[in-house]
């Protein structure tokens, strides 16, 4: 067969980790403590190169590095050091009337061998933040970095090779074939962060082996602006979520529903914290230097298609509309007037195109948003507990924030992560390592002691109350 990818290579590094991984099966909190340090160690003595690698790829602000990539990273790693004696303890239950004389208590075994598929948008983070809760978990992991981000692939490389023996840590880089080469082999978990349709593929792939799946997927993330609301507060926070990094964040405000009474303030005041962010002197937005670039030409194109798509069935740019081809410049973007035939309206938009839609009632807010797929998070913009509780309890999101967007997932005592098909499985701190843990149920009972005879053959009784 031919291909461009050494499988030996790989086939002898899954071999190892599977003999690895049974020996991890006893491993202290302190040695597992030890590889997070060490870890945590080379991230802290490597910032510039982590930046430069980032930075190369698509012109992320240095800030945003630090913020989104290395601090969540490394808030992760602290977050697990602190805690993992107590996640890694065995958890007593208590002991139902039937059972009485035995014990019985939850064990966390590590699941084995992991492979971990990143996406590009955060390329380190989203690789690395995984491989914490799988090492907190006690487990291998090979990782594989997006084949878009190839500086930050490199990076992540020579730290793991600098850092870890391959049969506990290696990271394999490449294209989907290699992807699809990683997913026929026998992994006990993996864990998955990409597009829901790629997402589909690596969980028929599991199936193949009855692998466990963590799939941290994406979709169109609502952000609902009631009119009872502090506008300016709003669109600060909105214009936040959904510009860094150039809009390519999965949890990012996909699209705005806002009270139509208040939706051309809103616009307003987009647009001017818009102008204060990212042009304060009135320079371009192309000449700033805290705003990033999209990844490459295919996905400038592809959302220069939502954009001519949404104009030519009518919609109107409110803001922004800029684009400088030989740069990947997006410039940040507002649409008004769209309809459900436009694609920037179905699809993922994944970058700095923002529609406003308007709605009368808060039920027709509901209404609209529990018509698509369930979104991998919700926003909320209300003074009203009463609105924000309604919405809370009428719609299904993986996770929901009100009065703010994007950060829940700096806080790591949360589950993070979508529901159906925006994903399955948490991740992030205790939920994180259960993801990489059997909870292995175990029951000890007393010699001589046998409370189930009476359901021994041969059977003298008739069940009259149950
Ligand atoms: P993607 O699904 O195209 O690719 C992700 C990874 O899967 C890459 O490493 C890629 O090499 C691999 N891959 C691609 N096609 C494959 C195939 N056919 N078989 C096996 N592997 C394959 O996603 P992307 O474009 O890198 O990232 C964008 C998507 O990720 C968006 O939908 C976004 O919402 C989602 N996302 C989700 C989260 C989250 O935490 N839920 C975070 C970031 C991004």
């Amino acid at each position: 067969m031919n291909q461009n990818f050494n499988s030996i290579a790989i086939d002898s590094t899954f071999n190892s980790q599977k003999s690895k991984s049974i020996s991890l099966r006893n491993s202290t909190t302190a040695e597992r403590v030890r590889q997070l340090e060490k870890l945590q160690d080379w991230i802290k003595s490597h910032l510039e190169d982590i930046r430069k690698a980032i930075y190369a790829d698509f012109k992320k602000p240095y800030p945003e590095i630090d913020a989104s990539e290395i601090f969540v990273v490394t808030s992760e790693i602290k977050h697990a050091i602190k805690n993992l004696a107590s996640w890694m303890s065995p958890k007593k239950v208590s002991t139902p009337t039937p059972m009485l004389g035995s014990k019985a208590h939850i064990q966390y075994e590590p699941k084995g061998t992991t492979l971990i598929i990143a996406p590009w948008n955060y390329p380190f983070n989203l690789a690395i933040g995984p491989l914490v809760s799988a090492l907190a978990a006690g487990c291998t992991a090979i990782v594989k970095p997006s084949e878009l981000t190839p500086h930050t692939s490199a990076l992540i490389r020579r730290m793991i090779e600098e850092i870890y023996e391959p049969e506990l840590v290696a990271v394999v880089e490449g294209e989907v074939e290699v992807a699809q080469y990683l997913l026929s082999k026998p992994f006990d978990h993996i864990f998955f962060t990409g597009s829901p349709a790629v997402g589909k593929i690596i969980m028929k792939a599991a199936a193949e082996n009855l692998a466990s799946v963590t799939l941290e997927l994406g979709g169109k993330s609502p952000a609902i602006v009631d009119s009872d609301v502090d506008i300016q507060d709003a669109a600060s926070k909105i214009v936040w979520g959904k510009y860094v990094n150039c809009g390519q964040t999965c949890i990012a405000p996909d699209y705005i529903l806002v009270q139509e009474n208040i939706k051309n303030e809103l616009i307003e005041a987009i647009h001017s914290k818009i102008n204060e962010m990212y042009d304060p002197k009135i320079k371009g937005i192309d000449e700033s230097k805290d705003y990033a670039r999209i990844v490459n030409d295919k996905h400038l194109k592809r959302l220069k298609h939502l954009l001519d798509d949404a104009n030519r069935k009518g919609a109107k740019i409110a803001v922004g509309g800029k684009i400088i081809e030989t740069e990947n410049y997006f410039e940040p973007t507002v649409m008004i007037d769209l309809t459900e035939e436009m694609d920037v309206m179905q699809e993922e938009i994944f970058g700095p195109i923002l529609p406003i839609i308007t709605y009368s009632s808060i039920e027709e807010a509901i209404n609209y948003i529990n018509e698509k797929s369930k979104p991998l998070a919700l926003y909320i913009f209300s003074n009203s507990k009463n609105v924000s509780e309604t919405i809370l309890t009428q719609t299904s999101s993986g996770g929901a924030v009100v009065n703010d967007c994007v950060v829940h997932f700096l806080q790591n005592e949360l589950p993070f992560g979508g529901v159906n098909n925006s994903g399955i499985g948490k991740a992030h701190g205790h939920f994180g390592f259960l993801s990489f843990s059997n909870e292995k149920a175990i029951l000890e009972q007393r010699v001589g002691l046998t409370p189930s005879k009476s359901l021994y053959p041969p059977y003298n009784f008739i069940t009259k109350k149950i």
